[in-house]
């Protein structure tokens, strides 16, 4: 049998061409991409304005939803977290996060990862594969469906490394940010990575206004590479050439994450040595307090000692601050959750 069309994964011009291809009118190509990415329908019987034999052919070739919410705790805080099946029974993670601002949601990019960072869970098993767009579509798309709230911010931090999943993120951007669909402002999108430095500059190339956010971690390639296999094929000094590209080539703001991990990377010399390395850079730092997995490296820094941290950061003029806890209750942080689920065992 031929495989369907991941219908959800068509940017918009794509499925202009589909419709085409099908011998319908053009138009129904923005009812068809309203009706996924606007409307977020989850059955081609709710399309109503389609004809039903359109709509039944639809049926037959193609598939239109590609995640479904298999599990959802909710935080003290309000955080929701949610485990998500995918059509071939692999499991991903989101997490919905309530500011005054507005609605966050934190997306996964890749089944597993394989960059192996020695303090995330999520690498535990490796990579399994990475997400199709309409994949990290419909984790916000069904987050929208079920809680009735409406998502402003999307943070592409859940499980993966989006740059090691390229073409489709970039186009999961577009969609995202498309005006057929739910139109999220680029300025509202931030992606993380650990530094794959190729990709870095070819992302300050794609004109897109979303933030960059970099895994810093360390201030010295020494400790990074303790922390961070990835850290031995990329030095610091490449990282830093890299975000200096892309705050030139984009007028953005990169912000450098700092999981704290006790006696490791949270002392005043290595804030000191961080505040050098950053010094006039536009930047800012997000000091994460860790949060400790089992048979993982490393406990989180104690109070006193990120505030200190902190302080030196700022008496050398550099922008930072410490994020704030959410959903810590509810294993929120960082794949703890498709580890309890999935097979994959933590030591
Ligand atoms: N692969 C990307 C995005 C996913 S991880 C990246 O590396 O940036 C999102 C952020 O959470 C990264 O900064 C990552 O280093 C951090 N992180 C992972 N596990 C963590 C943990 N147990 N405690 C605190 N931060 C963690």
């Amino acid at each position: 049998m031929e495989e369907k069309t991941d219908l959800k994964s068509l940017g918009f011009d794509e499925l202009q061409d589909f419709i085409k291809k099908a011998g319908q009118k053009a138009f129904r190509s923005r009812q068809l991409y309203q009706w996924m990415h606007r409307q977020l329908a989850v059955s081609f019987d709710e399309m109503t304005n389609l004809s039903k034999e359109f709509r039944d052919e639809l049926k037959d070739s193609c598939m239109l939803c590609s995640a479904k919410i298999v599990q959802r705790q909710v935080s003290s805080d309000g955080t929701n977290k949610f485990l998500m099946e995918l059509s071939d029974g692999n499991h991903i993670e989101s997490v919905l996060m309530k500011y005054k601002h507005g609605n966050s949601v934190c997306i996964s990019t890749q089944a597993g990862c394989r960059m192996g960072c020695r303090f995330c869970a999520s690498t535990v098993g490796g990579l399994i594969r990475s997400l199709r767009p309409s994949e990290m579509l419909d984790q916000i798309y069904e987050i929208q469906r079920i809680t009735g709230e409406r998502v402003s911010n999307v943070i592409l931090m859940g499980i993966g490394e989006p740059l090691d999943n390229y073409e489709n993120v970039i186009k999961f951007i577009h969609m995202l940010s498309d005006e057929h669909g739910l139109n999220i402002s680029q300025r509202n999108i931030t992606l993380s990575t650990c530094g794959l430095v190729e990709q870095m500059y070819r992302l300050a190339k794609e004109e897109l206004a979303i933030t960059l956010a970099v895994s810093l971690h360390a201030p010295n390639d020494m400790l990074r590479r303790e922390m961070m296999p990835v850290a031995s094929k990329y030095p610091i000094s490449e990282i830093m050439e890299a975000c200096r590209n892309y705050i030139e080539k984009t007028n953005r703001r990169v912000t450098f994450e700092y999981s704290m991990v006790e006696g490791k990377n949270d002392s005043a010399r290595a804030a000191e040595e961080l505040s050098w390395l950053l010094k006039g850079m536009n930047c800012h730092v997000n000091l994460i307090p860790l949060n400790p997995v089992a048979g993982r490296l490393g406990q989180r820094s104690r109070k006193n000692q990120i505030e200190e941290f902190k302080k030196i950061l700022e008496k050398n003029h550099i922008n930072v601050t410490v994020r704030r806890e959410m959903g810590r209750d509810i294993d929120a942080a960082c794949g703890q959750l498709r580890n309890k689920r999935s097979t994959i065992g933590l030591e």
